[in-house]
């Protein structure tokens, strides 16, 4: 799919604020610092398109792009931000977890996976969470170029395999660099299929 637009919509603090819209959506998340800024902007071919989202405070909120008049990114807040107040940690996290579980025109979202850790509890909880409340998710593994080969390769079996032991099924996965450019393409073909289907 070749992005032709990509157009900041707006940003919502809560569920109950989101837009009411009939384009599909595909939401992205992680925890800070994984690469999620450089992917969007990697995804939409704009140097600034998730600026917008780390700004001061927008870190906490949920913003909305249109893609090509015809889908919606979804910008989530990260999770792991040690540094932020609990209540209003979890003031956010409720809005990510309404988001995810109620809206309806979500079709999928993406977990950033850094690969050059081996599984982390965090984001294995939170590929559990999705699973259990039968949320369609897709792995995302960052920071590909940072890595020997070797090592990205073992770390994404390492990660599925300890998937695999909390719930059934593979889910797709997709290895990036936003240095080269790598899965760009998968990703954005990925989402048009699930767009036709
Ligand atoms: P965010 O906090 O998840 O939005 O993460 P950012 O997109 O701001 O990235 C965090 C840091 O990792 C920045 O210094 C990025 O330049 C760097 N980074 C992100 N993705 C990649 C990548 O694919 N390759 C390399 N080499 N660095 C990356």
């Amino acid at each position: 799919m070749k992005i032709t637009a990509a157009d900041f919509l707006t940003s919502s603090p809560d569920f109950e604020t989101c837009p009411e819209s009939g384009l599909q959506e595909f939401a992205f998340i992680g925890r800070s610092n994984v690469g999620k800024s450089s992917l969007l902007n990697l995804l939409a071919n704009r140097k600034d398109l998730a600026k917008v989202s780390s700004t001061p405070g927008a870190t906490r909120l949920i913003n909305f792009f249109v893609m090509n008049k015809a889908w919606m990114l979804v910008d989530l807040p990260g999770y792991g931000y040690a540094k932020v107040r609990k209540e209003s940690r979890q003031e956010f996290q409720k809005a990510v977890s309404d988001y995810l579980s109620q809206r309806e025109q979500l079709r999928c979202v993406f977990v950033l996976i850094d690969s050059r850790l081996t599984p982390q509890a965090i984001d294995l909880d939170f590929c559990d969470w999705l699973a259990v409340g039968g949320i369609p998710f897709a792995l995302v593994f960052t920071k590909t170029d940072k890595s020997k080969a070797n090592k990205v390769k073992s770390n994404v079996a390492l990660f599925l395999e300890a998937l695999s032991e909390r719930c059934e099924g593979e889910p797709r996965y997709f290895q990036t660099s936003t240095k080269t450019g790598k899965g760009r393409g998968e990703v954005l073909e990925f989402v048009e299929q699930v767009l036709k289907a």
